[in-house]
């Protein structure tokens, strides 16, 4: 790749001569370089070359207010100046941690009023595991210590969070634990066959019970599941699936892990994903929309059944150094301050979204997609040889097609396989919204052309 900005290829050379980068297909990057991301304000990003793009995937789902937002590096700072480090191990706390964890319950679902604070999702569904064994150990169930995760969902990328999701390229590489089993998941556009959505939901929905009986609910400890799973595509479950899955798990005594680290703090136009479909966890996962991703958080919110057997359990040997950061708690709670006093999700939900969703359909009509499915900031666009019959093109890797035509037009959209999804930031506005369709287009356009 020929450069404009010399200075970015002296970055791309450190990344080959010093960086390991995370997710990255290591000797395609060797080969071409990065693209150096150098700022960023609203919905707008630019990199080394001094290209702007429409930040169409928020960072990574997390930049919920949009970049550069002044408070929130005011926060920072004058924690930093305050106390920018404390722990909260062996009986003591601090007082972002604690306002912090009122004002993540203030907004969580009725009957959940505690926190236990992380420093990322994957550290959230670590503690979830632990959380989980040492909850039936105390109710004197020791022997209920199974997970049941679903194919292909996203967990995160610690040794837990590997294992609980359902993503075989992580399995094989390390990312495996005893004790974690997996379920269907319910996404009917590659995986429905000839049943209708419906149909298929409750089918979906069904492989939860069998799985239960087959290791038997006396061993059974949890199911987790995103409510909307992103990572994994965007999949949004027919409609029968979560009324089914609420069904089977008041029937069996289990507790149910909603990772909310998408869907959490406005993404589906509600505050969490849970609110959206009416379930009723018994812990969730937070992290990405908890700080807008300025500073690492994550944390896991417990249901107060729960916390009262803790609370009577003694010592929890499980924490980290960085649990419920002065700092990164302090941004936080600004974060959760001008998501609501600037009624950002009120918006999502009445005029942004439904805008989003409207446009977003409107794509439907090109040749190349199969599918478009979207749900409050969320979309996704399966790309297809075939509409009629849902079938893909042989040759591998359109979805990356249409992902480079995108970066090099001023828009990131990502590619899972054939599916390209979005998640902008909940602050972006009806004409950004008009942007990024019409790039949209556009691309498609391309990849089609570039496909004959
Ligand atoms: C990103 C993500 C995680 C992992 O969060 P990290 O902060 O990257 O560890 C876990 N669950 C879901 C649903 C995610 O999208």
């Amino acid at each position: 790749m020929s450069v404009k900005n010399p200075q970015t290829r002296e970055w791309q050379d450190l990344s080959r001569d010093h960086h390991l980068a995370p997710f990255s297909d290591y000797k395609q990057l060797k080969e071409k370089g990065p693209r150096i991301i150098t700022k960023a304000k609203g919905v707008h990003l630019w990199d080394s070359e001094g290209n702007k793009i429409l930040d169409g995937m928020a960072g990574l789902w997390c930049v919920a207010v949009g970049y550069g937002r002044e408070e929130l590096a005011e926060a920072a700072a004058s924690q930093m100046r305050e106390l920018p480090y404390y722990n909260l191990f062996f009986q003591t706390a601090h007082p972002p941690a604690l306002e912090l964890a009122r004002a993540i319950t203030e907004v969580a679902p009725a009957g959940m009023s505690h926190v236990f604070f992380t420093g990322s999702g994957s550290e959230g569904n670590d503690t979830n595991l632990r959380m989980v064994r040492h909850y039936w150990a105390l109710k004197g169930k020791p022997q209920k210590q199974v997970i049941i995760g679903r194919v292909n969902g996203y967990h995160g990328s610690t040794v837990a969070g590997a294992a609980l999701g359902g993503m075989s390229g992580m399995h094989e590489q390390g990312g495996t634990l005893p004790g974690i089993v997996h379920i269907a998941q319910p996404y009917w556009f590659g995986e429905g066959g000839d049943m209708t959505p419906d149909a298929f939901g409750v089918w979906a929905a069904e492989q939860l019970e069998k799985k239960i009986l087959e290791v038997g609910e006396d061993n059974v400890a949890a199911f987790i599941a995103e409510p909307i799973q992103g990572a994994g595509g965007v999949i949004i479950p027919p409609e029968t699936y979560w009324p089914k899955i609420k069904e089977i798990l008041a029937k069996y005594e289990i507790l149910f892990i909603a990772d909310e680290v998408i869907c959490g703090f406005g993404r589906t136009g509600q505050w969490f994903g849970t609110d959206y479909y009416g379930l009723k966890p018994d812990l969730m996962t937070i992290a990405k929309g908890l700080t807008s991703g300025y500073i690492p958080m994550g944390g896991v919110i417990v249901r107060d059944e729960v916390a009262a057997v803790l609370s009577e359990g003694g010592d929890f040997n499980h924490g980290f150094t960085y649990s419920g950061h002065p700092v990164a708690a302090a941004v936080a709670l600004e974060n959760l301050r001008i998501l609501r006093d600037e009624k950002i999700i009120e918006r999502v939900q009445a005029e942004t979204a439904p805008y989003l969703q409207k446009r977003l359909r409107e794509l439907n009509d090109h040749p190349l997609v199969g599918e478009v499915r979207g749900l409050g900031m969320l979309g996704a666009i399966e790309l297809v040889k075939d509409k009629a019959t849902r079938t893909r093109y042989e040759s591998k890797g359109v979805g990356m097609i249409c992902r480079q035509f995108c970066f090099d037009n001023g828009l990131i959209m990502r590619a899972v396989g054939d599916t390209m999804i979005i998640a902008p930031p909940l602050v972006i506005t009806c004409e950004e919204i008009d942007e990024l369709v019409e790039k949209a287009r556009k691309c498609l356009d391309l990849t089609l052309e570039a496909l004959k």
